[in-house]
């Protein structure tokens, strides 16, 4: 599919902002007695990453929130191209700031979408996924704001796994 030329910008590129993301203030805060972000917390801040991202073209921003097992949370949101392959989803630029971070092991991702949408990993993500995390806890809402949770390992039945492949 070749790109289509638009005329007028519908949106422009979200620009930086000095602000500290909400990613480790509300969680940390609004934990779990252990201090760990519950399911909700979670969502919430998955909610908050939505707001980031850059989607003109679906008209369906996502955002997604990370859970390091040291209890960090890392936002990800869709960002889109007039390319439409070029397109990535959430969960997938949230774990690449991650890894980008240096941080490699993670326990939970809660994905959310606009009220009335659930928004599950799609079939690529669930792949990319689950090559650091077969044993996430992934948490996103139903259509009707109900929170559901899943094993990764549940959403993705027989992983590609590359028994040579080594992470560096
Ligand atoms: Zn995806």
């Amino acid at each position: 599919m070749s790109a289509r030329v638009r005329t007028t910008a519908r949106r422009r590129p979200p620009r930086p902002t000095a602000r500290r993301p909400a990613a480790s203030r509300g969680a940390r805060a609004a934990g779990s007695r252990s201090g760990r972000p519950t399911p909700r917390d979670l969502i919430r801040e998955a909610d908050q990453a939505r707001r980031r991202a850059y989607a003109p073209y679906s008209d369906f921003p996502v955002g997604a929130a990370l859970l390091t097992r040291q209890g960090r949370v890392i936002h990800g949101c869709n960002v889109e191209n007039a390319s439409y392959g070029l397109c990535v989803c959430a969960e997938r630029t949230a774990l690449w700031k991650a890894l980008i971070e240096g941080e490699s092991e993670f326990t939970a991702i809660a994905v959310t979408a606009r009220q009335g949408h659930g928004a599950p990993p799609c079939g690529a993500c669930r792949q990319v996924l689950f090559e650091f995390a077969p044993r996430l806890w992934v948490y996103w809402r139903d259509g009707r704001g109900r929170i559901l949770r899943r094993r990764l390992a549940e959403l993705l039945a027989m992983p590609f796994v590359l028994r040579t492949g080594r992470r560096a």
